[in-house]
């Protein structure tokens, strides 16, 4: 077994939760498996730190300038799987025993981070962790989510979290992740170089007709919102179909007044639309906006439409991907570029410094759950190409 297949298994047994394993934000369970790398990191010989906001910080300290940053998360969702974060936290910290025993002299100090509460599990607010390390602060939101009590419960100040702000050392960032979709599997490609974190928009649709008797009422009078709501359901579907770079999903509908005799007289529905370039965010936009409101015009139907969140896809480094590509040949792994559906830390990064995302195949394409899995030789490898990157950037 390897280090990083060894690692893997003792992070999995931390927080284990039936076939799964759940590590919440200043949980006990995170707490353990925090301690427990930084027990790995210190036999390394890196300085450790748990910083204000709940994050390791595994500092090399070597050279001059600012540092190259490598990490992901440990916190996980509700009977997570073993490999969405601790991957990358374990990746980085194998790419650093890989420089060690290279005897590799770092030219720019090396860090490997963990950051807290990537998922956002507990509080329904993500990424905590590296908003407070570039000093993205939204204090008053997390303090009405009770992450200030949870804090002071696991002896943490959130008066401090301003104090985790450390971007500024920093001169690059590079995580690798499990893919969390089927693409790389499917095409039987070793390593995936993410070229850019989605775009993601959402709404809430309410289409308002007329509730009505549904025996008596003429099919051709009626004002029936179920039924626009359907439509537009299915054009959306119809357009993400036909488009490469778009996702469209309305996953929670609510039909008034919900009885199998009446008329639906309104329906509300959420509808999540993704996009990996800015031009197909600011297509997708327009296209829920036009394509619900000709609905509503059609089928007689008032169409009330709020957006509920608007995240910009994020590109990552043009210059990193090349590195990542580089270091993957040199291992002989087969690369694809694909842009990530998922949100990630380096998302938060990327605003601040270059960073990229090497992604490894997830068996099936499932996370999330406990039957997430990577084979270890693609775990080693993954690794062993950040180690190859890392170098390029240090050496
Ligand atoms: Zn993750």
């Amino acid at each position: 077994m390897s280090s990083l297949a060894a690692d893997l298994e003792a992070a999995g047994r931390i927080g284990a939760d039936g076939e799964g394993v759940t590590r919440f934000a200043w949980s006990p369970e995170l707490a353990e498996a925090n301690a427990w790398l930084m027990r790995q990191l210190e036999e390394l010989g890196l300085e450790t730190q748990l910083d204000p906001a709940g994050n390791v910080l595994g500092r090399w300290e070597g050279g001059e300038g600012k540092a190259v940053l490598m990490g992901s998360h440990l916190d996980t969702v509700p009977c997570g799987g073993r490999y969405d974060g601790a991957l990358g936290v374990l990746a980085a910290l194998d790419a650093v025993r890989r420089l060690r025993a290279e005897g590799v002299e770092p030219r720019r100090p090396v860090w490997v981070v963990s950051f807290n509460d990537e998922e956002g599990s507990r509080f329904q607010t993500g990424m905590l962790g590296s908003r407070a390390f570039v000093g993205n602060l939204d204090l008053e939101d997390w303090r009405s989510r009770g992450v200030a009590a949870a804090m002071a419960e696991a002896g943490f100040e959130f008066e401090r979290l301003a104090e985790a702000r450390r971007i500024d050392e920093v001169g690059a960032y590079l995580e690798l992740h499990i893919e969390q979709g089927p693409t790389l599997e499917r095409s039987g490609t070793d390593l995936g170089i993410v070229t850019a974190i989605t775009g993601m928009l959402g709404f809430r649709a309410r289409l308002v007709g007329e509730a009505n008797h549904a025996g008596t009422t003429p099919m051709e009078l009626r004002r029936d919102a179920l039924a626009g709501a359907c439509r537009a359901v299915l054009a959306l579907r119809e357009e993400a179909r036909a488009r490469s770079d778009m996702t469209a999903n309305v996953g929670v509908i609510r039909v008034e007044p919900g009885g199998f005799n009446v008329v639906p007289g309104a329906a509300e529905f959420t509808v999540d639309v993704r996009s990996p370039t800015a031009e197909g965010f600011e297509r997708i936009d327009r296209f829920v906006r036009e394509t619900l409101g000709r609905i509503a015009v059609e089928e007689s139907l008032g169409l009330e439409l709020a957006e509920t969140h608007r995240k910009p896809p994020v590109a990552l480094d043009a210059g990193l991907q090349d590195v990542l590509e580089e270091a993957a040949g040199e291992e002989g792994a087969s690369t694809r570029r694909l842009p990530s559906g998922a949100g990630h830390d380096a998302m938060v990064l990327a605003h601040h410094v270059p960073a990229a995302m090497l992604f490894v195949p997830s068996r099936g394409g499932i996370s999330h759950s406990p039957a997430e899995h990577t084979p270890p030789e693609l775990c080693d490898l993954g690794a062993r190409v950040l180690a190859r990157a890392a170098r390029k950037l240090v050496a």
